[in-house]
């Protein structure tokens, strides 16, 4: 109902953006963050923004996510946040005792323009850091890129300020998981833990956002990976980035400041995604695949085989984020899905175009950046309707206003349970996919079916 009035052939914009297909940068920084152990997240700008970014994630994971704000009011925007900054560290370290401090900035200190590693150093200096504790920062500006870069400068922070080459190589391989849900990267360290290998994922926030509740509140939950283990990704042997957009420049800079080679691989959704990312783990770390991973992929190649009807020449269109959606235009296409739309906010670069029509064929229709935003989505939906909308909880109302099944996936899911908890990574995480449209399918399949040829059997 909300959108009826979205008029139904596409019109190329350049200098308009109607519901964005994102969001801002330091959502993002903030959810990176949060995957490290006893970390506080810092938002150097106004609290309104700390206040969305907050909110954003906290809806997004149902458990409270915790981060200050250097609180600006008119003077700071004016004359700049360095007071502030200071004071704040000084008062998070006094009061919350994180061990580490991640700063991120804003829209706001990034056009006054505060240089954030000048006033770490004078906090240091003014003794506002005790012994033992760090503070990092990343610039994340959100008048470019999205949630994704966001989360790639923090991550690439991390790396920055933390990660040391002692000369004594490790045996172990680092994983950047990119931006993807806490499940999802329990399931990658309980892939790699399968195979014998040992493995630093970074940033993890399995345990931080997907905690239990037991009656108590932790300020600092159990996961995260801690400090110690991402000063030590520097002695690892290889790393492997998951995702182009989110993971690519942490292992860049691994390797450029610590000399750690690297391979990109696409985030494990579906089959082929899945196979690669094991097959990859399997040649650098010199193991073979257990018994265990392959029986759970002949269980996928099962559902697929027998359903295979269901999802033949089924057309779908997908919104979100650009490893995402490169993972799961391989899957469906694969399946014989009919890949028509892609579109994504985030500006993703020739490379990602090129990839959804390796998998999709040349008549995929694929946008991003400027103007590739819901409105667009909307229009294309409505000039070739599809079977399947695959998107995050904002795509729920161009699926009921043209009455077409969607399936969540990405950020931010705020009116659905189970992504913080059942992963969409992994052979379990594609049996679990394929569930999900299956049910899609054969619901409205069921729904519309005339009474003649309303089946009890597939
Ligand atoms: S877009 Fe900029 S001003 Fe708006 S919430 Fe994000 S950082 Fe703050």
């Amino acid at each position: 109902m909300l959108l009826r009035h979205t008029s139904k052939e596409p019109a190329e914009r350049t200098a308009l953006t109607v519901n964005p297909a994102k969001t801002c940068q330091p959502v993002g920084a903030m959810y990176a963050a949060l995957g490290i152990h006893n970390c506080l997240p810092h938002s150097h700008g106004s609290q309104g923004c700390c206040a969305y970014h907050r909110s954003a994630l906290t809806r997004h994971y149902k458990d409270p996510v915790m981060a200050t704000t250097s609180s600006f009011t008119e003077g700071a925007s004016v004359f700049g946040g360095q007071a502030n900054l200071v004071e704040a560290i000084n008062n998070i370290f006094t009061i919350y005792d994180p061990d580490i401090i991640a700063v991120h900035t804003t829209c706001l200190s990034e056009v006054i323009g505060d240089d954030l590693k000048q006033i770490i150093n004078k906090a240091l200096a003014d003794g506002k850091i005790p012994d033992g504790k760090t503070v990092i920062h990343s610039n994340t500006p959100s008048f470019k890129g999205s949630h994704i870069t966001g989360f790639a400068n923090m991550t690439q922070s991390m790396v920055s300020y933390l990660s040391v080459n002692t000369g004594q190589k490790q045996n172990r391989i680092n994983i950047i998981p990119g931006f993807v849900e806490p499940s999802d990267m329990t399931e990658i360290k309980r892939i790699a833990a399968e195979m014998g290998i040992q493995t630093i994922l970074f940033p993890d926030t399995s345990g931080v956002v997907n905690g239990p509740l037991d009656g108590k509140f932790h300020m600092y939950p159990k996961g995260g990976t801690p400090i110690k283990d991402i000063i030590a990704a520097g002695d690892s042997r290889y790393t492997m980035a998951l995702g182009r957009t989110a993971s690519l420049p942490a292992a860049k800079l691994l390797d450029t400041k610590c000399k750690v080679p690297f391979e990109v691989t696409d985030i494990p959704i579906g089959l082929r995604a899945t196979d690669q990312f094991i097959d990859s783990l399997r040649k650098i770390a010199g193991v073979s695949v257990p018994e265990s991973l392959t029986t759970e992929r002949g269980q996928v190649v099962d559902v697929l085989t027998d359903m295979h009807q269901y999802f033949y020449k089924t057309k779908v269109a997908l919104v979100g984020d650009p490893d995402h959606l490169v993972s799961l235009t391989q899957f469906l296409a694969d399946m014989d899905m009919d890949v028509r739309y892609v579109v994504t906010g985030t500006p993703a670069g020739p490379k990602f175009e090129r990839r959804i029509r390796e998998f999709a064929g040349e008549n995929v229709i694929v946008k991003h950046g400027l103007g590739a935003d819901m409105f667009m989505f909307h229009q294309l939906v409505k000039h070739d309707k599809p079977d399947l909308i695959f998107g995050n909880t904002y795509a729920k109302y161009i699926a009921r206003d043209e009455d077409i099944p969607l399936i969540r996936i990405g950020f931010p899911i705020y009116d659905r349970v189970g992504h913080q908890y059942f992963p969409v990574v992994g052979y379990r995480g594609a049996l679990r996919f394929l569930e999900k449209i299956l049910n899609a399918l054969l619901d409205r399949q069921d729904r519309d079916a005339p009474e003649e040829s309303f089946e009890l059997i597939m």
